[in-house]
């Protein structure tokens, strides 16, 4: 386990991810019913901008840092707000940070709902359980997230979303993402399910969409954001597949990637964007 998600906090992929993430949580806001949060892949939680780790990549200029001064367009500046109001002011505060996945999620609960953390690597772990202690509405465990999508579904509260973000690291992520979230989906059909992916290997991505088609699985849109292209070398972009979307989120993700990709766009004619429904 290499990867350390300190050097990549707050970059374009981040603010994409946590940006729908929040879409996701607030529409679940919409009912009184409890629902829980799933995050298989947890990371620490809370991510120092002034860390070597941040200031060798300085990836999160090119993210989040991009939205400090931005004037975003309507609708898409209020349905970003939230996230935004999570995260500026802490990438502002002293000492600036980036609130990683688990920390924009509680921040989205109130007093009913629940977060089941999961993080493999022990530092990580230990610094997202630090995080999170006293907090009874946060479990943090120490565990295999793969494992989380059997043990730990369907949640009692029967409401909810599964954030999957492993880090790619290793050959063979997108095949064990359709196998988990096939198991998952037959576990807890009702489920919401959000699966980040990197675009880099542009085949692996059309077999992985290929693949979610396969599945069976229904109600799943997809979307995608492209900020450069180097033709594999680097990460050209992100993408997220959510399997039962609040029926909203279509309409809210075409409204923010539109605004956010030429903002968050590293080489500005590669700036592109799409969201698309994958199964019906
Ligand atoms: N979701 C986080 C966020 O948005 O702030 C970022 C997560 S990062 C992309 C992936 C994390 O998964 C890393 O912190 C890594 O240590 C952890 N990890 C790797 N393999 C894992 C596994 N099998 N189970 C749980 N966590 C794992």
């Amino acid at each position: 386990m290499n990867y350390r998600h300190a050097f990549h906090a707050g970059n374009f992929a981040d603010v994409m991810k946590h940006a729908l993430l929040a879409r996701i949580i607030l529409y679940l806001q919409r009912k009184e019913a409890a629902f829980r949060v799933i995050d298989t892949h947890a990371g620490t939680g809370r991510y120092s901008l002034a860390s070597e780790a941040a200031a060798k990549t300085g990836e999160w200029l090119d993210g989040i840092g991009r939205l400090r001064e931005a004037k975003l367009p309507d609708p898409a500046a209020a349905l970003l707000e939230p996230y935004l109001d999570i995260a500026l002011p802490m990438v502002t505060g002293a000492p600036a940070a980036y609130p990683g996945s688990p920390l924009v999620t509680r921040r989205l609960l109130r007093k009913q709902d629940r977060l089941t953390a999961l993080e493999l690597h022990p530092e990580d772990g230990r610094r997202l359980a630090k995080q999170f202690e006293g907090d009874f509405q946060v479990r943090v465990i120490a565990l295999d997230g793969w494992l989380a999508l059997g043990a730990h579904l369907p949640p009692k509260e029967k409401r909810g979303v599964v954030l999957i973000d492993p880090p790619f690291e290793e050959p063979g992520e997108f095949d064990r993402m359709i196998d988990g979230v096939t198991k998952a989906h037959k576990r807890w059909p009702g489920g919401t399910y959000a699966l980040w992916y990197p675009v880099k290997d542009r085949n692996a991505v059309s077999n992985f969409r290929f693949a979610l088609v396969q599945s069976g699985i229904p109600d799943i849109i997809d979307a995608e954001i492209i900020v450069r292209d180097t033709g594999g070398e680097r990460l050209d972009g992100c993408g997220m597949a959510v399997i039962n979307p609040p029926y909203t989120l279509e309409a809210e993700c075409k409204a923010m990637l539109a605004a956010l990709a030429p903002l968050l766009a590293m080489e500005p004619r590669a700036a592109r964007w799409s969201v698309k429904r994958l199964a019906k």
